[in-house]
């Protein structure tokens, strides 16, 4: 075939397949792909997208089928906003903070040094006003966002020398991702963001010199333990991250108000799964990391946590003056945390502490 003929056939074919999606939309039956910025059904994150996927196509009786592709897949993991933006795949799974170079505040929308839990998290966003602020910032690019999992406080992470004060996080360059990774520059150290599926090899490779990633259950599945002999916690970066499901505005649209409902509530139900999966597996995990791999846990030092709660609250203050929408999120994320902190100091923390 010369060429000419061949880009002739293949815009026919292209305009074809466009008129079939349209003719089935119209008959109420949708094909949705869904990128991800995590690897092919990696446990707790990938699976997770999975799960939704199937929950969706499944509760929908097959009005809406959802095919997952991993990162790397259709899209590389850090081009999934704005390929769901464009339309390319009509939904993503990912995180907020992924996108911080779109608008620094959407970080609030996955999770803030030394911020809430991810039991706060979820009161925050669905019954404090977060979703609200969070469609609000997502409408400019065409995206509707869905809380789509939590994974609890992560780890602080793996490094291969003892950080016994801040001093030691000096010259460090790791990988750590949102606000966290500014805080880590703040304290001398190079914040580097990498997709999860690049950390193995950088760290082994000594291209960083340490790195978070989730906590024991995701950890350990990296095999990350080969490669650094010192695993720190808590992850005061943090705290209870909010994992999301970003749906294309156009497509979302164009759902009948039962199909839109099963999205919803698909996404609902994979954020509050997830966070019993890592509840489960991350304690079977650490037991495989500390039993059999004879991994060094180690405690962030109380002086090098306190010094990090200072520069946390003052990366966060300097974001909230960056403009007129995230004060609005700033206002409404502290005088949530306000409350809560309250709360859970008499409640799950005083219970925490009596169960010993
Ligand atoms: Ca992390």
């Amino acid at each position: 075939m010369k060429r000419r003929d061949f880009i002739k056939a293949a815009g026919a074919g292209g305009l074809l397949a466009a008129g079939a999606g349209q003719a089935q939309a119209a008959r109420g039956r949708h094909r949705w792909k869904m990128v991800t910025t995590w690897p092919k059904n990696f446990p707790g994150l990938g699976t997770g997208a999975e799960k939704l996927a199937r929950l969706i196509t499944n509760l929908s009786g097959g009005r809406i089928r959802v095919q997952v592709f991993g990162a790397g897949e259709l899209v590389p993991a850090f081009e999934v906003f704005d390929a769901v933006s464009r339309g390319t795949a009509e939904m993503g799974h990912g995180a907020a903070y992924y996108w911080k170079g779109k608008n620094p505040a959407f970080q609030f929308f996955s999770t803030v040094p030394f911020g809430l839990t991810a039991q706060e998290m979820n009161g925050w966003l669905f019954h404090g006003g977060g979703l609200k602020l969070w469609r609000e910032a997502y409408a400019d690019f065409g995206l509707v966002p869905f809380p789509a999992g939590n994974t609890g406080v992560q780890m602080a992470g793996w490094f291969n020398k003892e950080i016994n004060s801040l001093e030691d996080l000096k010259g460090l360059k790791m990988r750590i991702p949102g606000l966290g990774g500014e805080v880590l520059q703040r304290a001398g150290g190079t914040p580097v963001n990498l997709p999860g599926g690049e950390l193995f090899t950088a760290l082994k490779s000594g291209a960083i010199d340490a790195t978070e990633w989730v906590g024991p259950y995701n950890d350990l599945a990296f095999g990350l333990y080969k490669a650094a002999k010192y695993y720190y916690y808590p992850g005061w970066h943090e705290p209870g991250t909010t994992l999301e499901c970003i749906v294309n505005k156009k497509a979302f649209d164009a759902l009948t108000p039962d199909l839109k409902a099963i999205v919803a509530i698909a996404c609902q139900a994979v954020n509050e799964d997830m966070l019993a999966e890592y509840a489960t597996r991350n304690g079977e995990a650490l037991e495989s990391l500390v039993n059999e791999h004879r991994v060094q846990l180690r405690r962030l030092p109380d002086g090098v946590l306190e010094r990090l709660e200072r520069l946390s609250e003052t990366v966060v203050a300097e974001l909230a003056e960056r403009d007129a929408f995230a004060r609005r999120v700033f206002d409404s994320y502290r005088g949530f945390r306000g409350r809560a902190t309250r709360w859970t100091a008499l409640s799950e923390a005083a219970y925490l502490q009596a169960r010993g």
